[in-house]
């Protein structure tokens, strides 16, 4: 996909190694031929041809540059969003409804407009959700103040107003929040399920949202107050239909690759002990590695004994400390495979570490790294544990783990970039409910809390006198570009939504009445379980004023020419890209501060 947007070409080009201001007397005696340039020497600055765009130019390419990167992710807002099918030279395909992956995938090469793939990727890692949304309201901020910045505004007079709407909007937020703290479990897991349900609607696995969505507030409660993400584990198998997707409270696993004499072991344990190695159970040949030199051939018996004791030695003390099931993070030999299947006892090698660090987590095991003094405290235990089908794969399952604090979601449906796309979606929602389980407040969505903020802000700004009156109105109106892509992907007649929703909030009778998806009028939010985490709206507006004033407060950008060194073009497109501000124009142009 490629963006394109008249900014491009704005930016003009320094030399990277030339002296950053040459002051060049000898050349002007040789070039030029009057006294007068002798008097005054000319100010050499930049390479020839530079194109010298700057100032307000310079400003309005940038607000062109994001609207047209906002125009690509626009389209995916809302249950009734569209998704974007990305494709790179390497041939992947991707599917995804994600404003981040999108993002991350369009590759933007416009320094100015980078800055949304960062507050993309940035709500995605601090929330999880609301990245389109974050994506929209700065492009919409942008696009607002584009017209005054025409009309000769200062951009800081915008920034200083843009501050406080977003100071005041974040209080309001806090204000209309409303707490799901103090409810019962079973209360809360209801109110987390919404949550999660009207994250996972505008996903391509919308149509099993509430299916879903109970999944994964089963599988956040599980894991408690436990910080690490990783403890839910989601498995991807090709084959048969989202609905045979299923939540283990435990950890799942595929069977790793297993040497003959796997078959004759147990493959289902009812409260088994579980020792996890992180060794290798494998018969060592030493002649490879060490020369050793006989002078009996009967002595060279002596040594093989001495190999095969040193493993059996291992494989006993295994065996003898209970365990019934042995995982291992290095590989197990075919003779430890056998020896463990003539005792009954399950073993598997080559176990990825992150799925160890699961069971050790789940089970209460602790890795060992000898098999020397296995005292009973590092073995784990859970309730059952079976080596099952799933699709075309075999899956070790460890349910019933004492501990409870791991979850794995097997993710089942046909093509993959679906599952991919499914367990982005997860993802999204699995955040969505622990944001919602720690600050525990929500707020209604479908343009809701932005029609209402909107409203909010505009009653202020009647009581403002001065210019950054318009100021605040355009940034109310900017809010309402939520519940307007809302509309506009579900093809419904914005206009007319909007007016009703506006005039709804304005009489003050519904705060809550946002876009009604399912018949194209409007509706209470809240009545229809449309909910969202209260953070997801307070981090977007947030991040979402500091990019616009970010982008609003660049009026210069400075690049390298690709003929001087690699080195020199990578600094300063990391420059131009992040840096922007610190170029502000002070002084000179073209000056490179270090
Ligand atoms: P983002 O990447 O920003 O999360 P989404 O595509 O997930 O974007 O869309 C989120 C928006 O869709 C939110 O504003 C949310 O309020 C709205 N939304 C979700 N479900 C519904 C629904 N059932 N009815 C109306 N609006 C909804
Ligand atoms: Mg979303």
């Amino acid at each position: 996909m490629t963006l394109s947007s008249s900014g491009y070409r704005s930016y003009y080009s320094l030399q990277a190694s030339s002296p950053k201001t040459t002051l060049s007397p000898q050349r002007n005696l040789l070039s030029s031929p009057p006294m007068a340039s002798m008097l005054q020497p000319q100010i050499i600055l930049l390479k020839e041809g530079t194109d010298t765009a700057q100032g307000k130019g310079q400003l309005i390419s940038n607000i062109n540059a994001c609207t047209a990167v906002a125009d690509a992710v626009r389209t995916t807002l809302g249950p009734r969003g569209m998704d974007k099918l990305v494709h790179d030279e390497k041939g992947n395909t991707t599917i995804s409804n994600d404003g981040a992956t999108i993002m991350n995938l369009l590759d933007i090469v416009h320094p100015g407009a980078k800055i949304l793939a960062d507050i993309a990727r940035s709500q995605d890692s601090e929330v999880g959700d609301g990245t389109t949304t974050v994506v929209l309201l700065a492009a919409e901020f942008l696009k607002e103040a584009k017209p005054f910045v025409e009309d000769g505004v200062h951009p800081h007079n915008l920034i200083r107003s843009y501050r406080t709407a977003s100071t005041m909007a974040l209080k309001k937020i806090e204000e209309l929040a409303v707490s799901i703290e103090g409810k019962s479990l079973e209360e809360k897991k209801q109110l987390l399920s919404k949550c999660a349900a009207t994250t996972l609607s505008s996903k391509l696995i919308g149509g099993e949202k509430e299916f879903f969505a109970s999944m994964v507030v089963d599988a956040v409660i599980a894991i408690g107050n436990d910080d690490r993400l990783n403890l839910i584990g989601i498995k991807k198998v090709p084959g048969g239909t989202m609905r045979d997707s299923f939540l283990v409270k435990g950890v799942a696993f595929k069977k790793t690759f297993s040497y003959a004499g796997f078959e004759q072991q147990p493959k289902k344990f009812l409260s088994p002990k579980i020792l996890l190695l992180n060794i290798e159970l494998e018969l060592k040949s030493e002649k490879e590695n060490a020369e050793i030199r006989l002078s009996d051939p009967l002595q060279y018996q002596s040594i093989v004994d001495a190999e095969w004791n040193i493993i059996y030695d291992k494989l006993d003390k295994c065996v003898k400390s209970g365990a019934k099931i042995v995982l291992s993070r290095l590989a197990i030999g075919d003779l430890a495979t056998q020896y463990f299947a003539d005792r009954d006892v399950f073993c598997a090698g080559r176990v990825a570490e992150e799925d160890l660090k699961r069971v050790a987590a789940a089970t209460g095991a602790a890795v060992q790294t000898t098999v020397n003094n296995i005292i009973d405290e590092v073995l784990g235990s859970c309730e059952v544990f079976e080596e099952r089908q799933v699709g075309n794969e075999r899956f070790n399952i460890f349910s019933g783990c004492p501990s409870g604090q791991t979850a794995t979601i097997v993710l089942r449906g046909g093509a993959d970039q679906f599952i991919e796309e499914a367990e982005r979606s997860l993802h999204d929602a699995i955040m969505i409910v622990r944001r919602a389980l720690k600050n525990s407040t929500v707020v209604p969505g479908g343009g809701a809390i932005d029609m209402e903020i909107s409203k909010y802000l505009r009653q202020h700004a009647r009581t403002i006198a001065g210019k950054s009156q318009l100021f605040i109105n355009a940034y109310a109106k900017a809010l309402e570009v939520i519940p307007r892509q809302l509309c506009d992907n579900a093809g419904f007649d914005a206009t007319d939504v909007l007016n009703k929703l506006r005039q709804k909030h304005a009489s003050g009778e519904g705060p809550n009445y946002g876009v009604d998806i399912n018949t194209g009028g409007i509706a209470d939010s809240f009545a229809n379980f449309v909910w969202e985490p209260a953070v997801v709206k307070i981090n977007a507006i947030n991040a979402a004023t500091e990019a616009a004033c970010l982008i609003l407060s660049v009026d210069e950008t400075v690049k390298n020419p690709k003929s001087e060194s690699a080195q020199g073009e990578a600094a300063a497109s990391a420059m131009a890209g992040r840096g922007g501000p610190a170029m502000r124009g002070r002084g000179g142009r073209g000056m490179r501060r270090r």
